[in-house]
């Protein structure tokens, strides 16, 4: 008989708990160079996948995803390249293949093609076997675009499954980034063994998509300026500077790639760069100079 969570036993809510945990604190003593902060700035490639995964067939909405590419990918690469600033970018494996040239020119310029999926699917609605067969075909379909095995993960909509650690273990990845449970990177440990992997933790705080997401079938419109925007995303960097910690902001090109609201990430930029002293790098750097720098072993 299913029992209801008021009538768990300790063991039970305490290994659900301990199956994926924080470990101990991967932040460095210092950054690379003698930098204040570091900053890791991901742009998750959804493109039409936001509406293919879940069985939408509306061209209207695949436009929309398409849009991304056409006019959300180039206008943030400005962006990147007027600053000489490097990014992730997280991409379903089906995004990857509709848009090849995208993926493989950003890899040769030195930005990273991380995990994000098959066809940004939900985890936690795979049967486990699913799920391993999907991540590892995406592997293979990203190193076949760019060249270059991915070494890290971001879980389509952060949903992690109880299989997912599992799995980034299988492949050896070296970090994850999908998960909540700090600031500063850590280390994940899994049923209470410490696995070697870096997390680089996000939070919906730090994501373009709450603020501006709207569903037309819905009565809620995006309600938060983008000056708003701009002001949090500035705050929470401001906080990682004062700590001599990690900022980490995911954003999404049919998001944020809009005339009225590229400036975001301009004027943050600019914010960053006149520091003089933000070690602004990719996720796969930020995590290899972590475990590094805590004797991780790879
Ligand atoms: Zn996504």
């Amino acid at each position: 008989m299913t029992q209801h969570p008021w009538q768990w036993d300790e063991p039970t809510w305490r290994t659900m708990v301990g199956a994926v945990r924080a470990g101990r604190s991967l932040k460095p003593d210092r950054w690379p160079g003698g930098a204040r902060c570091a900053v890791a700035l991901s742009f998750d490639s959804d493109h039409e996948t936001s509406e293919l995964r879940d069985g939408g067939e509306s061209v209207a909405r695949l436009s929309w995803g398409e849009y991304g590419s056409r006019q959300g990918i180039p206008r943030i690469r400005r962006v990147l390249d007027r600053h000489g600033a490097k990014a992730s970018f997280f991409v379903p494996a089906v995004s990857a293949l509709l848009h090849p040239e995208e993926q493989a020119s950003l890899a040769a310029e030195g930005h990273e093609i991380g995990l994000h999926g098959w066809i940004h699917e939900r985890n936690t609605e795979l049967p486990g076997d699913a799920e391993r067969d999907l991540m590892l075909r995406s592997a293979d379909a990203l190193e076949r675009i760019t060249g270059q095995r991915p070494v890290g993960m971001r879980t389509p909509s952060w949903d992690y499954s109880a299989a997912t650690l599992g799995i980034a273990r299988e492949m050896e990845l070296i970090y994850d980034s999908s998960l909540f449970a700090d600031n500063d990177p850590y280390e994940i440990v899994q049923d209470g063994e410490d696995t070697g992997i870096v997390e680089l933790p996000v939070e919906w705080i730090r994501d373009d998509a709450p603020y501006f997401m709207m569903n037309r079938f819905g009565a809620q419109r995006p309600y938060t300026p983008p000056e708003a925007v701009l002001d949090i995303f500035r705050r929470e960097f401001d906080g990682a500077y004062a700590e001599g910690g990690l900022f980490l902001l995911t954003m999404h090109p049919h998001i944020t790639g809009y005339r009225s609201r590229i400036f975001i990430l301009e004027e943050l930029l600019d914010h960053i760069t006149s520091q003089g002293d933000c070690w602004v790098a990719t996720h796969a750097d930020i995590a290899r100079y972590c475990a590094e720098q805590a004797g991780l072993k790879g």
